[in-house]
């Protein structure tokens, strides 16, 4: 055994993790980082040499892999070759960047849209050029990493209240010294229960309390409202947010992140926020995919509804089964296992029985709250839905957390 009595911090932090990490692995629990080989069909992957069908998948209208982006994302390396030429500002930019930013802004109803290389890095760079020293940002409990991070390094003041509580946000709001500026962020929907802000009310208090408004759509864009636009869409209350977050790596299956707004905020973006000053543009091939994704989007209406009424079954079906899904109204279902063992052990349960679900545990969720995260797109077939609910309830009774 290594001398551990002259360790540092950093080595200290180092040690930690792996041991809890292989103590995981030890006990057969690691489900992390495993590599899929092939995608078989809308729905089914190949994981460690065996096909399972895809519960895990943020591809929420089944459009990884879809035909007429994976033509254009071709067309665009033969056009533009893989990388750029530098960072946007100088020579970065290309004729397809421009195209992907009017075609956000036109999906998202805003006069204006910028693109960075990530969602983590949107709302880290957004969120901290829009506030800082002196200002007030007011977020969500369970609010995405990236949005805390952002909130952190933009050296504002940084209030948190408590999940999806407007009295709690009431609050907040009354506490900041009047002249100050102060901007609420919530995500749209949920990225670990599946629920949606109380966006109504939130709009309002923003309103009395001269707040502005950023939302972070990443689980919404494609998934609420009719055609897919939203929360705004959703509720019927177009034009009520002014800083619109998403990101082009779940339901638009590429990799970037957007915000989509007024010009004059666009423009101040373009001019002073680090990300895009200071890294690289995204590639032609993942711009051109995200360009012909939202096309797809608006052409084939049909996703959405399927979407809609594969959650439907998924959330309903789970619930007849005697499974606790939390508040979830989306295609993001928690499965609430309780103890981080029991979400492991049924994690692996469900797998060996071609079922590729995902365990979250603390850190990520508070410890009692373990779940297995399942969700469902529109590549899902009803029948395939209903086979691996069966094998979830199966897992739930082997496990002792339904009775057999
Ligand atoms: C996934 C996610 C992000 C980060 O987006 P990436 O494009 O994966 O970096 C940001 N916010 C929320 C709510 C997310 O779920």
């Amino acid at each position: 055994m290594a001398d551990q009595s002259n360790e540092d911090a950093i080595q200290r932090r180092i040690r930690a993790m792996n041991e809890r990490v292989s103590s995981i692995r030890l006990a057969d629990m690691y489900f992390y980082n495993q590599p899929v080989a092939e995608l078989r069909g809308g729905a089914r992957v190949m994981v460690n040499g065996r096909e399972m069908g895809m519960f895990a998948s943020y591809s929420y209208l089944g459009l990884v892999g879809h035909p007429r982006i994976n033509v254009a994302a071709r067309e665009a390396i033969d056009r533009f070759g893989t990388g750029t030429h530098g960072v946007r500002s100088l020579a970065g930019t290309l004729t397809l960047h421009r195209e992907l930013e009017e075609t956000i802004a036109e999906f998202k109803g805003t006069e204006a849209a910028i693109t960075y290389s990530s969602g983590y890095v949107t709302n880290l760079s957004v969120v901290s050029t829009l506030v800082g020293r002196g200002d007030y940002v007011i977020s969500d409990k369970l609010n995405h990493a990236s949005i805390v991070d952002g909130c952190l390094m933009s050296g504002a003041k940084f209030l948190r209240f408590n999940h999806n509580d407007m009295q709690a946000l009431e609050a907040r709001l009354q506490q900041i010294p009047s002249g100050a500026a102060r901007l609420v962020i919530a995500d749209a929907v949920f990225s670990m229960d599946g629920d949606l802000i109380d966006y109504p009310k939130m709009v309002e208090l923003c309103r009395r309390y001269g707040a502005w408004l950023m939302i972070d759509e990443a689980h919404s864009l494609g998934v609420l409202g009719k055609t897919g636009r939203g929360i705004e869409e959703h509720f019927g209350m177009p034009g009520t947010i002014d800083i619109k977050m998403g990101t082009l790596s779940k339901t638009i299956p590429s990799v970037g992140g957007y915000v989509a707004a007024r010009t004059d905020i666009i423009d101040y973006l373009r001019h002073a926020s680090r990300a895009y000053i200071f890294s690289a543009a995204l590639p032609p091939a993942q711009v051109a995919a995200a360009k012909a994704a939202f096309e797809v989007v608006k052409d084939e209406p049909w996703r959405i509804e399927k979407l809609r009424s594969n959650t439907r079954q998924f959330i309903e079906g789970l619930k007849e089964r005697g499974l606790d899904t939390l508040f979830t109204q989306t295609a993001i279902v928690p499965v609430m296992c309780g103890s981080d063992e029991v979400a492991f052990n049924m994690t692996r349960l469900a797998q060996h029985q071609g079922i590729f679900v995902l365990p979250v545990v603390s850190p990520a969720v508070p410890p009692g709250l373990a779940r297995l995260r399942a969700t469902v797109t529109a590549a899902h077939e009803p029948a395939e839905i209903d086979a691996a609910m069966d094998i979830i309830q199966s897992a739930g009774r082997q496990v002792g957390l339904l009775n057999a």
